[in-house]
């Protein structure tokens, strides 16, 4: 199982999705690189979902 997490960046608002098999649900805010700003952001995390990998 993989989970796909829907982030939101904070500065351009570009969705998009990070496949990981580590849990982000404590995090409120992820730091992470946007690949529309070109640069490390804050992200939303919207939501989660399983899927086979
Ligand atoms: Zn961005």
């Amino acid at each position: 199982m993989v989970t796909v997490w829907r982030m939101r960046c904070s500065d351009c608002k570009t969705e998009w999705e990070l496949r990981a098999s580590f849990d982000l649900s404590t995090f409120k805010t992820f730091y992470h690189y946007c690949r529309t700003c070109k640069k490390n952001t804050f992200h939303e995390i919207l939501g989660r979902e399983e899927i086979e990998a």
